[in-house]
């Protein structure tokens, strides 16, 4: 490609919106263009990341034994009123009338359609499993859009489905797809994690996430670098931790604690430690507000919670609903005397505490000598609210969990027959029974994953694309228009790479070698070839890899099938 003749066009201004570095490289290397909110135009040099990462991606799902099909994104309300999820998927979901006054939605996710399709073709076990996929345009109306493509809303997705007939072979090709995931992610050199996951508003009994590394990730993640447990912070767990020591025994009693509201400052007037102190904390849900009860030096997770009590939407309570509960000012909330038929779930740190202290349910005073007997406790509801920290014992084998942040690219989820089941997808098996099928479904965010590769591999000048990724993989860059060696020359290695089958931008734009050098910084082709005049006197031109900018001269003769020779170095695994 000659660069006079292509669509990219450079630009130093920075988006006042783009708060990460991926957002800011793609809109000033001339990659995306934002139309709306959460909305861009995919620019030629943009699009043809997301190519390579396509064919990659198709590649790897094929030879995992996947089909590619293509299905609608405009989706009828009916379809979505079977599954129960018209009403339940929130204001994500972008509803449209047509002229008819029937309801629509533009698909954010495609288990419906899917179910649809196969549930027309397949009858027997004899056509099992099935395993499809696509590569098409979502649109989710996020609540805050953001990041560029990162959190789009209009945004390419590949999403997959299979159909098994049993829990056994969904095993079989939910392993299958993990492993085509670990094989894409590998191919376009990042760094990965695969982890445990939460199942979201999807459903199904489990699921992974692959999580590129990146400090800038949404994403907290918990791993085990002994054992190589890894989970998203949402769902990780924690082995037991260290309890504290037990509170004094005897008569439990109200203690006046005059303007201390907060754990800290009620361990330090009573002279107790954090731990000691049960925390009681009232949330928001879409079923109500639910009471949840925690160690006074942890973090509840909002997910685990809502995962206890069926709930998707969790928020911390406002004043007027603490004070409807707790009958007192924020600060001073505990178990005893809560409003009648409030649902009450304690973490599962807290279950070995005695004589511990909470609030009591009244301005300036706590309960000091609680314990579980107490017979006007509520009955609660135990589980796992805890929210992992570095430092804790990892749940499988013991060792210290470390908290690193990751982007979400790929997500795929054991859905068994939450679809099936109520849209009537069902086969008959071998002794003529009739069976829902069993199903997974496995996604993959393709513009998420090109802003994440980003987000891991740049410096203060630009992106540093890994190769299988790169727009272009070799840049060659005469540094002048005016002497026509240099342009003959740099048409030849242009010309003879490219037979060669390399994938090359030829910089043939009357500019300024400043801005060349700037430009090829920004845009990260991963192999340069430049030429000038005083080096091309000598013979010479010099060649450079954009990960280490290390200049190697080399001679005319020998550049064609040295550039080539840096391409496959830039494959090697990274240093
Ligand atoms: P998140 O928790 O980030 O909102 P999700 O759980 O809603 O993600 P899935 O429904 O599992 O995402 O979608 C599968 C994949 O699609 C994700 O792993 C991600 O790569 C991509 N994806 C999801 N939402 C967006 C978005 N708004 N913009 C770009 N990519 C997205
Ligand atoms: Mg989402």
């Amino acid at each position: 490609m000659r660069w006079s003749r292509y669509f990219l066009h450079t630009t130093r201004e920075v988006p006042s919106d783009a708060e990460v570095v991926s957002h800011r490289l793609m809109v000033r290397a001339g990659m995306i263009r934002k139309l709306a909110a959460g909305i861009y135009t995919y620019l030629p040099f943009g699009w043809r990341s997301l190519r390579k990462l396509m064919t990659i991606v198709r590649r790897e799902l094929d030879a995992a034994g996947a089909v590619e099909l293509n299905m609608p994104a405009i989706q009828p309300a009916a379809l979505w009123e079977e599954s129960g999820r018209w009403e339940k998927y929130g204001k994500e979901l972008l509803r449209l009338t047509d002229r008819h006054e029937r309801p629509f939605c533009f698909g954010p996710t495609h288990e419906e359609v899917v179910t649809e399709a196969v549930r027309g073709a397949v009858k027997s076990y004899r056509q099992l499993p099935v395993n499809l996929f696509q590569i098409q345009v979502k649109f989710r109306d996020e609540i805050r859009p953001r990041f560029g493509l990162m959190r789009g809303r209009e945004f390419l997705m590949k999403d997959g489905y299979s159909f098994d007939v049993d829990d056994e072979g969904l095993t079989v090709t939910y392993d299958a797809m993990g492993r085509a995931y670990e094989r894409i992610f590998e191919e376009c050199q990042l760094r990965f994690l695969r982890v445990e996951a939460d199942s979201g508003t999807i459903g199904g009994t489990s699921s992974h996430e692959f999580m590129v590394l990146a400090e800038t990730g949404e994403s907290e993640i918990a791993s085990c670098a002994a054992c190589g447990y890894g989970a998203n912070v949402e769902r990780a767990a924690a082995g037991a931790l260290e309890p504290p020591p037990a509170g004094p025994e005897g008569e439990r009693r109200v203690v006046e604690t005059p303007g201390r509201t907060t754990v800290d400052e009620v361990a330090a007037f009573l002279g107790v430690a954090p731990a000691q102190i049960v925390k009681t904390l009232v949330y928001e849900t879409e079923n109500g507000p639910v009471v949840a009860l925690g160690r006074g030096d942890r973090e509840i997770h909002p997910v685990k919670l809502g995962n206890a009590v069926g709930a998707a939407q969790v928020q911390l309570a406002g004043e007027t609903t603490v004070r409807e509960i707790t009958g007192s000012p924020v600060g001073y909330a505990g178990p005893v005397g809560l409003a009648e038929g409030v649902a009450v779930v304690a973490d599962e740190t807290v279950r070995p505490l005695t004589g511990f202290v909470t609030g009591a349910n009244r301005a300036d005073a706590h309960l000091v000598g609680v314990n579980w007997t107490d017979e006007d406790l509520p009955a609660v509801t135990w589980a796992d609210l805890l929210t992992v920290t570095a430092g804790d014992p990892c749940p499988r084998c013991g060792e210290e969990l470390a908290i690193t942040r990751g982007i979400e690219v790929g997500h795929i989820f054991r859905l068994g027959d939450a679809y099936s089941e109520p849209m009537g997808c069902v086969y008959t098996d071998e002794n003529g029974d009739t069976r829902p099928m069993i199903m997974g479904c496995y996604g993959l965010g393709i513009g998420r994953t090109i802003a994440a590769a980003i987000e891991q591999n740049h410096d203060e000048k630009g992106i540093i694309w890994p190769r299988p990724l790169a727009p272009f993989e070799v840049l060659v860059m005469p540094l002048t228009s005016r002497d026509p060696e240099v342009v003959r020359e740099a048409e030849r290695i242009y010309e003879e790479l490219r037979a060669k089958g390399a994938d090359v931008l030829l910089d043939d734009r009357d500019e300024r070698p400043g801005v060349k050098f700037n430009d090829a910084d920004l845009i990260g082709v991963p192999v340069r070839v430049v030429i000038g005049s005083r080096s091309l006197a000598e013979g010479k031109v010099e060649l450079s890899h954009r990960r280490d900018g290390e200049k190697r001269p080399t001679s005319t003769a020998r550049a064609v099938e040295r550039a080539l020779e840096m391409l496959l170095d830039e494959d090697a695994p990274a240093g």
